[in-house]
């Protein structure tokens, strides 16, 4: 991978930027996203943020060896903290947990106006993103699902807007867990990703059935249940 040629992964998250913004690309590492998109045109210039010193200086070097100083700017710092609010139109952050982008959008939202799209690509965990944008007032737009090197990844755009219209047809929960465009596409992936997650569950809860009782497990197995319920219901439904 380098700034000409992405990972699929972050070619998809580029895909959704939009025509000439101003991008932020939060946790940027080696800044191959703002790159590509600035040497693409798909973005008219960018940030690269990047809270830790090694990523950070790797981001610098290959903005620099680039010659794209003059448009992208390379800062270090935690989260939106790196951005003026009304300074970027297009906010990604990718290749970390759901939690942690979550986490980020929540502690930097006083940076944001409202006017941005967000390009979000959790890892692992995506629920923790559906239910920050969803009490933020936030409608998903679109959603990716691949894989790659054996992992299954997802890609989620958002813009402020009518943040129950997704979820049109789907329950809540299950929708925030699989997500609703996903989840009514239904791609082979999807299908390999959730029946693999199902059988898993399943495999825990026989461990846990099978330990001796007690308070924690049965929650544990309440939990449990009520995912596998969920996941068997999104995989059967035509
Ligand atoms: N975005 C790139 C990608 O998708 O390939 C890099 C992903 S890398 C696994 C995650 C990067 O996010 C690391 O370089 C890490 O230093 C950075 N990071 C983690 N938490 C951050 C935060 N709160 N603010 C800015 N950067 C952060």
């Amino acid at each position: 991978m380098n700034e000409m040629k992405l990972s699929k992964r972050l070619q998809t998250v580029a895909e959704y930027i939009p025509k000439g913004a101003v991008m932020a690309d939060i946790g940027s590492d080696h800044a191959y996203l703002p790159c590509y998109c600035v040497l693409n045109d798909l973005a008219s210039a960018a940030i690269a943020g990047e809270i830790t010193d090694g990523p950070f200086l790797s981001a610098k070097q290959q903005v620099e060896k680039l010659n794209l100083s003059s448009l992208i700017s390379v800062r270090k710092g935690d989260g939106l903290e790196v951005i003026q609010k009304g300074e970027v139109n297009a906010i990604a952050v990718a290749g970390m947990g759901g939690s942690l982008i979550a986490h980020i959008l929540e502690s930097g939202k006083e940076k944001l106006t409202g006017r941005e799209r967000l390009i979000l690509q959790p890892n692992i965990h995506a629920y923790h993103i559906r239910e920050w944008l969803h009490k933020e007032g936030y409608a998903l737009i679109s959603e990716d699902i691949l894989e790659e090197d054996g992992k299954y990844y997802e890609i989620l755009a958002a813009e402020i807007g009518d943040k129950d219209a997704a979820y049109e047809g789907i329950s809540f929960e299950a929708g925030v867990l699989v997500g609703p465009f996903l989840a009514k596409e239904k791609s082979a992936v999807f299908i390999k990703k959730w029946s693999q997650e199902l059988e898993h569950l399943k495999n825990i809860h026989q461990q846990i059935k099978g330990a001796a009782p007690s308070m924690e497990n049965q929650q544990k197995l309440d939990e449990l249940s009520e995912r596998i319920e969920i996941l068997k219901e999104v995989l059967e439904r035509g």
